[in-house]
């Protein structure tokens, strides 16, 4: 008789796609910062037993069984005792292109943990923000994450030739995405880019290198946060390899 080998993981719900009638296909992101995805069986049936547990962004302990193609949950429970944080309209938008950006940068096999505390960080801090605070923290979220991920533009010095951008309001810089990101002026003319107002420069490299908390202590509003998410939008497309769905929604949505 053929053995079933189960195993045991902690890991974020990143995306639910229906399998099916009554199936789920769950994508995650384990602690250990490997992409899974499984097949939930029955998980769409009214009072199956998985549905409420694979509340999309929180964190669940699962047992699976290793299957042919995808593996097969076999249990969920809520990693919390408290049970799942709960995402409104505004919060389930600013979570998504986080969610979304991992799907696709993370990958099976390939071991990144500090992209799960990450991932982990920021689906707890919008589950607990107000509109405005979640979106501020999904662009800091984004920027750290590709930032970790291997691709960490250069924001308060020339990716060229490492000179100071000279982050003071009032002057444009050109931003190269290809190049790898801001420019000096000395080196502008041998690179392509866009120019952006560098009060956006600034903020994307405050988002990146600090915490929640510093950020959302200096309360930036939502003009802000789309300014980081904008000069963001092309240099993820470029190094993840693909525009984020959710990302193009959340910039059009109209719902802050
Ligand atoms: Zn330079």
């Amino acid at each position: 008789m053929a053995h079933t080998q189960t195993y045991k993981k902690r890991a974020l719900v990143l995306r639910k796609t229906k399998l099916g009638e009554k199936d789920l296909i769950v994508t995650l992101l384990s602690n250990s910062g490997e992409l899974m995805r499984c097949v939930a069986k029955g998980a769409r049936k009214p009072g199956g037993s998985f549905a409420a547990k694979l509340e999309l962004f929180s964190a669940v302990d699962l047992m699976a069984a290793k299957g042919r193609s995808l593996d097969v949950v076999t249990d969920v429970r809520f990693a919390e005792p408290a049970g799942v944080s709960t995402f409104g309209l505004e919060q389930t938008t600013c979570a998504s292109p986080v969610a979304e950006l991992l799907s696709t940068i993370c990958q099976e096999g390939l071991e990144q943990p500090r992209l799960y505390d990450m991932a982990y960080a920021a689906f707890g801090r919008i589950a607990r923000s107000s509109a405005e605070q979640a979106l501020a923290i999904c662009a800091a979220s984004l920027v750290k994450i590709i930032s970790a991920a291997g691709f960490r533009p250069a924001l308060a010095h020339c990716h060229s030739c490492g000179n100071p951008i000279g982050l003071q309001a009032g002057k444009n810089v050109l931003f190269s995405v290809d190049g790898g990101g801001a420019t000096c002026q000395d080196c502008a003319r041998q690179v392509e880019g866009f120019l952006v107002d560098v009060q956006a420069i600034a903020w994307t490299n405050a988002f990146l290198t600090q915490r929640f908390d510093e950020i959302l202590a200096q309360s930036p509003g939502p003009s802000t946060s789309f300014a980081v998410l904008q000069l963001q939008k092309p240099w993820i497309e470029h190094y993840a390899g693909r525009r984020l769905k959710s990302l193009d929604y959340l910039l059009t949505c109209a719902l802050f």
